[in-house]
């Protein structure tokens, strides 16, 4: 897993043009849609051509990205994983907390969208897609089990099949580690394949203000004012399903298995927070959640030298919740019924998304391809999300931080590494 820090500065200059992309992209598609009779001009050179090739050439770049940059950052990922063995105890109960508190942030926004129903009154159907919008197969629940074993896992990473690419690389991942010296120049060239990804994905990523730009012209000019509610509804989504996580699941899960008063907690790490939230950069705050926890809650370095870094490297709640949200948002857009199972895929596969996200600004919507793509959803509607995501990564990283925390300071008390007094002072 990649510690690459996009510069402050730079990034920053990113957001901005990313937004002035999307009040661009937003003025020109409602003046095309009200202002500008149809005509072979507006239709066919400008929306279904000049917009369409360069939107749909950057998702194409997108998509481009995901299976090699899952496959590296997971085998990463998984060889960290494979080290917490010899931490025993504390490796296995940091995972499990990791994994069940990721998969009750997808289900939870998956719940809170479909409450609040972000894509219904969106016809995104009327969009033409890039490629075939692919459906579910009528599999059984156990063979949806038994699909994630590949037969060929060349053949999974060719055809971008992600449960199976996942489970392979998961494997991979451990071995590596189990092998130790045995396989170090394997290890160390996966690590520069994946930072190789990561070089790709702020390459990338530098021409979203354009790509940005152009779908939203391109999206506006078709529906007009009628796509403005459903992305508001989505942001609602994602906010709301972050405050539960938040307010509700961590400090319900602090309070039980600590007794520590939350709203101190809260106060206290509020300032890690901040930071996440100004940097949407969970490997940069890093130093500031250990040295917090230790100075303020009264966490052990011990345990937080461990599991902080692992937690900003696979574990990313916000990052979840912010994909369990899109895929109700685009499954309504577009109308597709995922049903049942479609959902627990999602939830297995944002669960398994969430440790191949690296923690650095946007990787989420990258992994997010993965997750449509394993329910088969047109991965054209991440255009839509792409131009407000930026203020909601603010958002999910102080999120998937102080899941971090949360988890290290229970992981903390039940190993005794935790000083009470520290805490109320
Ligand atoms: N910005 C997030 C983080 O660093 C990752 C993402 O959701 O894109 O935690």
């Amino acid at each position: 897993m990649v510690k690459n820090e996009t510069p402050k500065k730079k990034k920053m200059s990113l957001t901005t043009k990313i937004f002035i992309g999307l009040i661009a992209g937003l003025i020109v598609g409602i003046i095309f849609n009200i202002a500008i009779p149809h005509s072979y001009v507006r239709d066919t050179v400008f929306v279904d051509g000049i917009f369409y090739v360069i939107g749909n050439g950057f998702i194409k770049f997108m998509k481009m990205l995901v299976v090699p940059l899952v496959f590296c950052s997971l085998v990463c990922g998984a060889s960290s994983i494979g080290d917490t063995k010899s931490l025993g105890k504390v490796g296995g109960k940091t995972l499990i907390f990791y994994l069940c508190t990721t998969a009750l942030a997808v289900s939870v926004a998956i719940g809170v969208s479909n409450i609040i129903n972000p894509g219904k009154g969106l016809d995104m159907s009327s969009i033409k897609a890039a490629d075939n919008v692919a459906t579910q197969d009528a599999t059984s629940i156990t063979d949806t089990i038994l699909n994630i074993i590949p037969d060929n896992p060349f053949n999974s990473l060719a055809g971008g099949i992600m449960l199976q690419v996942i489970f392979f690389a998961l494997i991979v991942g451990i071995l590596l580690a189990k092998m130790g010296e045995r396989a170090e120049l394997l290890s160390n060239i996966m690590n520069q394949c994946n930072d190789l990804m990561m070089e790709m994905t702020t390459l990338v990523m530098s021409f979203a203000p354009i790509g940005v730009f152009c779908m939203i012209a391109k999206t506006f000019a078709n529906l007009g004012f009628d796509a403005f509610l459903p992305l508001i509804k989505y942001m609602a989504s994602v906010v709301t399903a972050l405050g539960v996580q938040l307010f509700f699941v961590y400090m319900l899960l602090l309070f039980v298995f600590t007794r520590l008063n939350p709203f101190k907690f809260l106060k206290k790490f509020f300032p890690v927070m901040a930071f996440a939230f100004s940097t949407s950069t969970s490997n940069a705050t890093i130093p500031m959640n250990i040295d917090t926890l230790e100075e303020k809650i009264g966490v052990s370095r011990k345990i937080s030298s461990f599991t902080i870094p692992l937690g900003a490297t696979i574990n990313m709640d916000g990052t979840s919740i912010m994909q369990g949200c899109a895929v109700v948002f685009a499954a309504q857009a577009y109308g597709i019924n995922l049903g049942a199972k479609g959902y627990l895929t999602v939830i297995a596969t944002a669960t398994l998304a969430s440790i191949g996200t690296a923690g650095v600004p946007s990787v989420g919507l990258v992994t997010l391809s993965m997750v449509f793509a394993s329910v088969g959803l047109p991965i054209e509607a991440i255009a839509l999300i792409m131009g407000i995501d930026r203020i909601l990564d603010m958002l999910r990283t102080a999120v998937n931080i102080t899941g971090d925390a949360v988890c290290t300071t229970v992981v903390a008390y039940q190993n005794k590494e935790f000083k009470k007094d520290v805490f109320n002072s």
